[in-house]
């Protein structure tokens, strides 16, 4: 390639300073095309779920395509996620929403890609390799360098806990040379994801949000457990539909529609009377219209063999939004379990308590209807 004097020089479809490796490597005419993609997705019609596969098969593409050299994609994981919602609705929490899509997410998915496409370009590495290499490491909080041929990564301090945990509980004799994780082996890729699942989910904590109680403690490396994927796998599309608004955060609850009101009357549960009742106060105590609610309660703490005392101290992250933490049980087997209860209860929430108590409204633009189905 020609060296450019330093300036700036287009070649197969991207551009850069071919002197500077540390001058980002763009598309050649920027990224004013995955913008525009992300603001058209917006007017496609019909149920989120399609615009969600549009995204994945049209728009992350353009941050990735020429992976690994892109390293500084634009972050319009809000723009797409309202494209891919089209809604009114403002209780979507950002966090939740691409930690259980975080294939959705262009900074993460983009730096994730270029740590595994590296190996591809070690015939012919270059300081931009290397700088690439180093940029999407660090994003991903890991320290990445080339040994035999391969590409091998090592957590940084400050790596998430339940990635080192995760990583730790690997056989070192097959993936560790000096500590570092060969990149070409799923659980590696396997770590890359969970760390980026963990820094979009962290992010919650600033928000201001009342549901983020353990927000910093959810098992994330749950969510990728067999047995729970093949049980959401397993929802009707209605139910994957209610769960995905349940661990979004959208709930729709009384508490939530008077914030911000200045009406004083006592905000009560039209059920059983109780002051300003929120998606905890279903979760935890309401018996439901004619005792359904409480029925339901009692035979999943039955059939999973649940304590009262551990469903009345749960953390708003599980009671409000079914995500389950470390601390509800040592056993991994055993969260998995949990959660199934966790999801399934909420799921039977949403169904039999009555839109003006719990869950979702038109008026609210996040209710039920094939414009907002968005699977997972
Ligand atoms: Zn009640």
């Amino acid at each position: 390639m020609y060296q450019g004097d330093g300036k700036l020089i287009e070649y197969l479809g991207i551009k850069t300073v071919y002197s500077d490796p540390l001058y980002h490597i763009l598309p050649k005419n920027g990224w004013d095309k995955a913008w525009l993609y992300v603001k058209r997705l917006a007017t496609v019609p019909g149920p989120a779920d399609t615009r969600q596969r549009l995204a994945a098969g049209i728009i992350i593409p353009l941050c990735t395509w020429a992976s690994p050299w892109f390293t500084d994609p634009p972050d319009f994981s809000f723009a797409l996620r309202k494209s891919i919602l089209r809604t009114k609705c403002s209780w979507w929490c950002h966090s939740r929403f691409y930690a259980d899509r975080i294939y959705l997410h262009p900074v993460f998915i983009t730096a994730i890609h270029g740590l595994c496409d590296i190996a591809r370009h070690i015939g012919s590495v270059s300081n931009h390799l290397f700088h690439a290499m180093d940029v999407h490491a660090g994003r991903l909080r890991f320290e990445a360098k080339i040994v035999a041929d391969a590409v091998w990564v090592k957590p940084l301090p400050h790596c998430d806990r339940r990635v080192v945990q995760f990583l730790a509980e690997l056989d070192p004799l097959d993936l560790n040379i000096d500590r570092f994780f060969n990149v070409a082996s799923s659980a590696t890729k396997h770590a890359l994801r969970l760390s980026a699942r963990c820094l979009v989910m962290c992010k919650a904590a600033t928000s201001g949000r009342y549901d983020i109680d353990g927000i910093n403690d959810i098992d994330m490396n749950l969510q990728s457990n067999r047995k729970w994927t093949e049980y959401r796998k397993a929802l009707s599309r209605d139910d994957a539909n209610r769960l995905s608004f349940i661990r979004g955060g959208a709930i729709r609850t009384p508490t939530r529609r008077h914030f911000g009101r200045f009406d004083k009357t006592p905000l009560c549960c039209s059920i059983c009377d109780a002051i300003n009742p929120s998606a905890r106060h279903f979760f935890e105590h309401c018996p439901g219209k004619d005792g359904v609610l409480d029925k339901s309660r009692r035979e999943i703490l039955a059939q999973y063999n649940i304590s009262s005392d551990w469903w009345l101290s749960r953390p708003s992250v599980t009671s409000k939004s079914a995500w389950i933490t470390l601390d509800a049980d040592p056993s991994l087997a055993r969260r998995v379990q949990l959660q199934l209860a966790v999801a399934s209860f909420i799921i039977f929430t949403t169904k039999f308590m009555s839109c003006e108590d719990y869950y979702t409204d038109s008026t609210d633009g996040c209710a039920l209807t094939a414009e907002a189905v968005i699977g997972s």
